[in-house]
């Protein structure tokens, strides 16, 4: 499959070299994707796009039924990711891979019956997640939160910036509609 390699700005066009071609563009359009890098958890990538997923709106309702667990390993976006799976789930477990929760966050939890576990997490199958305690939590599938980055290294001569949620989503930043497109001039 042809590759673009670099994007070069030479001032009033742009060079564009693919792995077998050469190009000259006034504008380009990026929709390169990002990059998603998942919790270092064994199982979970094999997992992941079949009972895991990290969109509710795209899989919450499929998942309606479902004993839940759901993987999120940064504190703070807790009480943004897990509101929006309760729209369809209550039976939820948050899993934080062995990091600690504030007490505001146990309450709020709490306070919805979603149970916590913070215990470091040994293995996710099928069956269940698997805790080094040697405990086990039978779940049926869940959603994870993972980091999200934007591979721009090809891009020579001239920077792109990113927005202000790029720390975890990677987004560009964009002049035009606030969309994820960016159009270079
Ligand atoms: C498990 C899972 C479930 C999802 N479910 C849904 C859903 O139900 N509904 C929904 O709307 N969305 C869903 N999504 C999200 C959806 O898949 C993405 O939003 C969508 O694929 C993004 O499209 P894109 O074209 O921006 O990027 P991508 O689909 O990532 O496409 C980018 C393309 O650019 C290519 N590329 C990158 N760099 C270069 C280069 N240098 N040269 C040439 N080509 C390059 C890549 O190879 C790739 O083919 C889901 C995502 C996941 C992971």
């Amino acid at each position: 499959m042809d590759h673009v390699e670099t994007i070069e700005d030479q001032g009033e066009f742009f060079t564009v070299k693919t792995t077998t071609q050469e190009f000259s563009a006034t504008r380009i359009v990026l929709a390169i994707g990002l990059k998603e890098t998942l919790p270092d958890i064994p199982g979970l990538s094999s997992l992941y796009g079949q009972s895991f997923f990290n969109c509710s709106f795209c899989d919450g309702w499929e998942m309606k039924d479902k004993k839940l667990g759901v993987i999120i390993e940064q504190e703070e976006f807790i009480l943004h990711f897990v509101p929006m799976i309760f729209h369809w789930n209550q039976t939820i477990t948050v899993l934080t891979n062995g990091i600690s929760v504030n007490k505001e966050i146990k309450q709020r939890l709490n306070e919805k019956k979603i149970s916590l576990i913070e215990q470091p997490i040994q293995k996710i199958t099928n069956q269940g997640v698997y805790f080094i305690s040697d405990t086990k939590k039978i779940i049926d599938g869940g959603f994870v939160m993972p980091t999200f980055s934007v591979n721009t290294s090809f891009i020579q001569g001239f920077s792109l910036s990113l927005n202000e949620w790029s720390y975890r989503y990677g987004r560009l930043r964009t002049d035009f509609l606030s969309t994820y497109l960016c159009s270079l001039r």
